[in-house]
């Protein structure tokens, strides 16, 4: 596999643009590679000016957790001389497994399964080593090895070669303590001091609360309004709203537009009460925001978990928050506060994340997955135009796995990409199989992982799929939902062209979900809108029954097919079909269904046309 890092330069490039400071760029681009390599940390060291030292001097953690940032260690003897033996041994880099012996005391403190290691040099003087560290799988790197040292020495180049001399190692080490942008605290400082002032309460009167909040869609934002406008709206979020809360104990920028938040509430709060002051809060603060954008459909996602509940630490609180925060974006809010109360399932078990994970391949082995079909029809006529094929697992005990379960723990490890292409390679045989026989055949769409867009192996395997069985493009259809589109990434746009140059029909998945931004959307080559299974409330308002008709219009002004998702009751129907959203997929036709039975769905349909 070779990586494309053109994406990183060019994401650099926009970030010193809009980024006056130098060391929270760098933070941020380190932020862009942990996700573009899928690396749990990255650590940056530099030789000292005296060149005598090794320091620390950025570090990013997915977990957050900062270790060796300002660290600074003489070297003994020869141990730049012993780094460099390392590095011709090793081709130019370094590597490290847990478990060998390594003269990096410190990578074997922390959780690394694997490690590289990439020395940047001018000439023949060493100037910085990167490390790149996966805690979690045995890596060897081999595919990421060029691409690792290419963007290595590009990030000495374009960002480390711009900085002032480096100041005094307090200043400094004051600076890294809080965000560029905010002046608000970083994440470390921002726990040491929500555990300092619970530790020194000793009234036992109150609780505390950490908030998770960001603002949704933020991208969005920035690509409307531009760059300085959402620095704008960030610096506003942080001085004006979060420091005049009452009871605040702290607050950090996590990253981007996530800031948490501590406050110390009166012991009597229970969730009811904690949402209804966030509540306040976000909503005054979109008030604030309105007078910079005059945008009135931006909302707040906030979460919020309680220190010291069954034991919760800050940190766990904080893990919490976050859970709670993207159980926030599911509601059917708009324009307002989004805020959900922690409950716990809602951090995903690791055990049993693991264990799916581990699971994948046998399950791939003996034939657990199946592939079932659900049925896309007309609302007036209930004429069947389409199916979505989804997968199940089917355990060999007969029990089964539901999607919502193992794909977000396939998608983390990778393991999506092999059950995508067994779902893919399924459906393109199952149409060429009808052709074959002469029998008819409708469009079937197929579900797009998010991380297939960051590389090469949809594209290639989707031409594979087209060369192996040869069918007629207008048959397949791939569904990708609204956050991966919104990301705007390059090879997003290029994956996308490609399938229109193939003819291949793409819908935009849970639209509606998110922040349904049609404008960005269009710009991109799509033909179908899926609104999502949220629009579809048991009774719907009078409120709700105008967004949907607005969204449908809209849509359909642009060119864009509709079809309404989760349709479960005739009335919903009804109104689909007053609303001018001609199609619908839901249990009030069919809930998805196993192939033998999908075939005779469609005999019957094409017995009676
Ligand atoms: P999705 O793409 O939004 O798929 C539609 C989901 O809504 C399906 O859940 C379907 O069973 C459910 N559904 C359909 N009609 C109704 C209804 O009337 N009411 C309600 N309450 N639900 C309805 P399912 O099959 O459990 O899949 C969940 C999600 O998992 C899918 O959401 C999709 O994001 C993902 N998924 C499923 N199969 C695949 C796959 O092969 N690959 C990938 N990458 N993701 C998949
Ligand atoms: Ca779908
Ligand atoms: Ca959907």
């Amino acid at each position: 596999m070779v990586y494309n890092i053109s994406e990183l330069k060019d994401f650099a490039k926009e970030l010193l643009q809009r980024n006056k400071n130098i060391d929270s760029a760098i933070d941020e681009f380190l932020i862009k590679m942990g996700s573009f390599f899928d690396v749990d940390i990255i650590v940056v060291k530099e030789k000292t000016e005296n060149g005598a030292a090794i320091k620390c001097t950025y570090e990013w953690s997915r977990k957050n957790h900062i270790l060796l940032r300002g660290l600074e260690r003489r070297f003994l003897d020869n141990a730049w001389d012993e780094w460099m033996v390392r590095y011709k041994e090793g081709n130019g880099c370094y590597r490290y497994y847990k478990g060998e012996n390594s003269p990096m005391i410190l990578m074997q403190q922390r959780e690394t399964e694997s490690l590289i290691q990439i020395p940047v040099f001018s000439g023949d003087n060493l100037l910085a080593a990167v490390d790149f560290v996966d805690s979690e799988r045995i890596r060897d790197f081999n595919d990421e090895e060029p691409a690792l040292k290419e963007i290595c020495k590009f990030l000495y180049d374009e960002f480390f070669i711009k900085r002032a001399p480096r100041r005094d190692a307090e200043v400094l080490k004051k600076k890294l303590d809080r965000d560029a942008l905010t002046k608000l605290f970083k994440i470390d400082r921002f726990t040491r001091k929500v555990n300092e002032c619970i530790s020194k309460d000793k009234s036992k009167k109150s609780a505390y609360v950490i908030i998770s909040s960001d603002i949704a869609n933020f991208k969005y934002i920035n690509e409307k309004y531009g760059y300085n406008t959402g620095d704008l709206i960030l610096k506003k979020l942080a001085s004006t709203l979060f420091l005049k809360i009452n009871g605040i104990v702290s607050c950090c920028r996590e990253y981007s537009d996530i800031f948490l938040t501590a406050v110390k509430v009166d012991k009597s709060y229970d969730n009811a009460k904690v949402k209804e002051f966030v509540d306040n809060c976000n909503n005054a603060f979109l008030d604030e925001i309105r007078s910079i954008t005059e945008d009135t459909s931006i909302a707040i996602n906030s979460g919020f978990a309680f220190v010291g509940d069954h034991g919760i630490t800050v940190e766990e609180a904080i893990t919490g928050a976050t859970a709670a925060r993207k159980a926030a974006k599911d509601m059917a809010l708009y324009n307002t506060s989004r805020c959900c109360a922690y409950e716990s399932g809602m951090i995903a078990n690791k055990a049993r994340m693991a264990e799916l994970v581990s699971s994948c391949d046998r399950a791939l082995k003996n034939h657990e997955f199946e592939v079932y079909f659900q049925p896309k029809v007309l609302c007036a006529t209930y004429e069947m135009v389409g199916a979505e094929a989804l997968i199940r697992w089917k355990k060999s005990d007969g029990t089964f796995v539901y999607p919502d379960e193992f794909i977000p723990a396939f998608e983390s490890n990778g393991c999506i990409r092999k059950t995508d292409f067994f779902v893919y390679d399924y459906v393109f045989k199952f149409i060429r199989e009808r052709l074959d026989k002469g029998q008819p055949c409708i469009p079937i769409s197929m579900n797009v992982s998010r991380i297939h867009l960051f590389n090469n192996h949809f594209v290639d395997y989707i031409q594979s799929l087209l060369d192996k069985y040869k069918i007629p493009t207008d048959l397949i259809e791939f569904e990708l939902t609204e956050s991966i589109c919104l990301e705007g990434l390059p090879s997003v746009v290029n994956t996308l062209q490609w399938l229109k140059q193939q003819n291949i029909k793409i819908s935009i998945d849970d639209f509606g979900s998110g922040y349904s931004s049609l404008e960005v959307l269009t710009r991109l080559p799509i033909s179908v809108l899926k609104l999502d299974r949220v629009f579809m409330k048991k009774d719907l308002s009078n409120n709700d029954k105008i967004i949907i008709s607005c969204i449908v219009e809209m849509a359909r002004l642009l060119g864009l097919d509709v079809i309404c998702e989760g349709v479960e009751e005739d009335a919903q129907r009804v109104f689909l079909i007053e609303a001018c959203c001609d199609k619908l997929q839901g249990f009030l036709f069919s809930k998805p269904v196993p192939t033998a039975e999908f075939v005779k769905m469609m005999e019957r349909e094409f017995a009676i046309a």
